[in-house]
């Protein structure tokens, strides 16, 4: 948490008069946009007002939260998002670590006069005037949630902050599975319940929206899961031509990784992604225990994330990319 001194200066800083806006990373997941919106409706009750901004835009199964709709997506709106993040007093960055993480607007923060507010959970997080990082804590909903409590704010936690804050907790949690999952997730998703958040109507708005074209490639992708090195990698595969051919919506990939991982014996999970319009492989990793795909992702990858959940880019083929991760997992850990 930030330290007393800290958060006595945030307070000075959270005013009506001061511009705030609130930015998280690319491709927003739902941690990233109930962490960004949970903190916007905290501070409305406050009586400040916050413009979410994102790098670009989000799956429509994240859109039922309150007001999703109003989030600035920089790709549509460049030169609003640009003058918002310029001009602003204080900016929050959420669920994110680092500058690069969060496409253009990364240049524009670099270089924006506002004080910069970190509070995220990925490793190694680069520097902000103010840094909450905690890379135990499973989701950036969650730091949200403990950032209102040390504010003493806990009994202006609303329906709308409840809503958003316990998507995000269930989305980093894969459902309350992941390792971090602690003691400490529940009791707050019991008090975001006792606030209002509906537990069956978010899983609902959040995992029963599957698309035609989702099912139909996620049955094109199980259909051929290949399982290497031992029985312990999975790999999984989509390219830009089955992406079109089944008619790909944002957001139609997602969690196909973790079925990977669901195999028994299975350590580590990957699953590449030829991106729609550029040259580039898209790739997501998953692991178990001590297997850390994060360092792996930042070693070879590009990327980087979590222990148990990371990212990457490949600017090779889809087949060098597939066959050099192949060798790179197999010098890692076999
Ligand atoms: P996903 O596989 O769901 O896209 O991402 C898993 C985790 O890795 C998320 O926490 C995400 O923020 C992080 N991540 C995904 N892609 C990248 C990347 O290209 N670079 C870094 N540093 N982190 C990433
Ligand atoms: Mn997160």
């Amino acid at each position: 948490m930030f330290t007393p001194a800290e958060l006595l200066e945030i307070k000075t800083l959270l005013t009506r008069e001061n511009k705030i806006v609130i930015l998280t990373h690319y491709n927003p997941d739902g941690d990233a946009v109930g962490s960004s919106l949970g903190l916007k409706h905290y501070l409305k009750e406050k009586g400040i007002h916050a413009e979410v901004i994102v790098p670009n835009d989000f799956p429509k199964f994240l859109k039922w939260m309150p007001e999703a709709k109003k989030t600035i997506v920089a790709e549509y709106k460049r030169k609003v998002a640009f003058d918002f993040i310029n001009e602003a007093d204080v900016i929050f960055c959420l669920d994110f670590n680092s500058p690069s993480r969060i496409g253009i607007l990364g240049e524009w923060l670099s270089k924006a006069k506002g004080k910069k507010i970190l509070i995220d959970h990925h490793q190694q997080p680069e520097l902000f005037d103010f840094v909450y990082s905690d890379t135990i804590i499973p989701a950036t909903c969650q730091m949200v949630y403990h950032f209102i409590e040390a504010m003493g704010d806990e009994k202006l936690v609303n329906k709308d902050i409840a809503e958003c804050l316990y998507t995000g907790i269930m989305t980093d949690t894969g459902g309350f599975r992941f390792r971090s999952t602690s003691a400490t997730t529940h009791r707050i998703i019991a008090n975001l319940i006792e606030k209002g958040a509906d537990p069956s109507i978010i899983t609902s708005n959040t995992w029963d929206t599957n698309t035609v074209s989702r099912l139909y490639l996620l049955a094109l992708i199980l259909g051929r899961i290949e399982v290497v090195n031992d029985g312990k990698v999975a790999v999984l595969y989509l390219t830009r031509e089955e992406l079109k051919k089944y008619g790909f919506q944002k957001g139609d990939t997602e969690g196909f990784v973790n079925y990977g991982l669901s195999i028994v014996g299975v350590s580590m999970s990957a699953f590449f992604m030829e991106d729609l319009y550029d040259d580039f492989i898209k790739i997501s990793f998953r692991s178990k225990g001590d297997v850390d795909v994060n360092q792996f992702s930042r070693k070879f990858f590009n990327g980087g994330g979590h222990i148990n959940a990371a990212g990457g880019k490949s600017y090779e083929s889809l087949k060098d990319t597939i066959e050099t991760f192949k060798t790179r997992a197999r010098e890692e850990w076999l």
